[in-house]
């Protein structure tokens, strides 16, 4: 197969400003992924780069080896910056760049062989890739599949990028290392054409998994307390009772005494607080998934154990919030919680919900601050 070199490289250049300005308009419908600009940015800074350094006849000047490596190596700090843009970490500027100041202070000094300017750049990209690979990998905020992915290939640009660095450095005379190592070669833009599109397209794809990571966050998460909210609860009691099959599992329904009354008194910040202390409250004390607030100053939990355990467990936690509510609302007036309870084989999460209501509404009759059972 005959590679031309030419045809080769505009192909790359074309389609490296095509993914970036995908790249971007996908980030113009969301604005909130600010990473896609980075990378969006980064393949046109390359398709710049490569196209000036490589598309002018005659050897390039000095001026255009420096600029056009300059950006080439500013991409690869688009492309590092955009990964931490991604994970919501601080520390942009100087991370992005340093790439490029090392470059235009080395320059004077290596313009003049060919081999050591291939080594520097390939070094830096190379450096660049790794700490994106690094950065995904390390400090991802939420486990994507399409990260995972990403990860791996960034770390075989990083390989890809120092072994020519590398084998640079020896310079030898075997033809495939030539090849590998020369600063330019149709094989290297065959290899960017096919790389290229499906970093791009796992950049997409990362950016999709999280907006619908984040969406369903909003649906299934309570926006207060940040603890499971009415529906994500009943989901999960759902599930749990489809799993019992029959055995028995307990429904607890707290609803805090007279919280009007803080609210009107305290304001309702304070309400706020104490709600939020609430919530840590059971994720403190009971299984991840088993609990939800429900609306208001309602919250239930559901557990796989008989009447006599699930009565425990809520005497424990309306211990524990007579203390922390009263901690953080900074009096020494008491704020309580009243538990309705109830325990039955083989029903629906409705049904143990009504159950346990009947029970809370007896809990609050009988002088609230109280555990009843159904
Ligand atoms: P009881 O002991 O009978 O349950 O009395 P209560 O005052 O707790 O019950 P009621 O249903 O009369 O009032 C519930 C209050 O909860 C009214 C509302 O202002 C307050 N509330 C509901 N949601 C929130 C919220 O998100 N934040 C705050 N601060 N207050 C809330
Ligand atoms: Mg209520
Ligand atoms: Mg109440």
């Amino acid at each position: 197969m005959v590679l031309d070199p030419a045809t080769l490289t505009v192909a790359f250049i074309l389609l490296s400003a095509v993914l970036g300005t995908l790249l971007i308009f996908s980030w113009t419908l969301n604005r909130r992924l600010n990473a896609m600009a980075w990378w969006g940015s980064a393949f046109w800074l390359i398709a710049i780069g490569i196209g000036w350094a490589n598309l002018g006849k005659g050897p390039p000047s000095y001026a255009v080896l420096l600029l056009a490596n300059s950006l080439g190596i500013l991409s690869y700090g688009a492309l590092y910056v955009g990964c931490r843009v991604f994970n919501k970490r601080r520390g942009i500027l100087l991370p992005g760049g340093l790439g490029l100041i090392v470059w235009v202070c080395a320059f004077p000094f290596i313009h003049q062989s060919q081999g050591y300017r291939l080594i520097l750049a390939s070094l830096l990209t190379g450096v660049y890739a790794a700490l994106s690979a690094w950065e995904l990998r390390r400090h991802a905020i939420q486990a994507l599949a399409s990260q995972r992915v990403t990860v791996m290939l960034l770390a075989s640009l990083a390989v890809f990028n120092l072994l020519r660095g590398l084998l640079g450095i020896s310079l030898t005379s075997v033809p495939w290392i030539d090849t590998f190592a020369r600063r330019w070669s149709s094989e290297m833009a065959l290899f960017l054409v096919v790389f290229g599109p499906t970093l791009a397209f796992m950049f997409l794809s990362m950016a999709k998994e999280r907006l619908k990571f984040e969406y369903k966050q909003a649906a299934l998460v309570d926006d207060l307390t940040g603890i499971p909210n009415r529906r994500a609860f009943l989901q999960a009691a759902s599930k749990l009772l489809d799993r019992l099959n029959g055995r028995p599992a307990s429904c607890l329904l707290f609803d805090l005494d007279n919280f009007k009354a803080i609210n009107d008194r305290y304001g309702h910040a304070a309400g706020d607080r104490i709600l939020c202390v609430f919530g840590d409250l059971l994720t403190k004390n009971l299984p991840r998934g088993a609990f939800g607030r429900l609306g208001g100053e309602e919250f239930a939990a559901i557990l796989p154990v008989g009447v006599q355990d699930a009565a425990e467990v809520a005497e424990k936690i309306r211990h524990a919030f007579a203390a922390a509510g009263m901690a953080a609302l900074g009096s020494d007036e008491e704020v309580t919680v009243s538990v309705g309870c109830a325990t039955a084989p083989t029903t629906t999460a409705e049904d143990l919900l009504r159950r346990a209501d009947h029970a809370l509404y007896r809990a609050k009759e009988s002088g609230r601050n109280l555990v009843v059972a159904a």
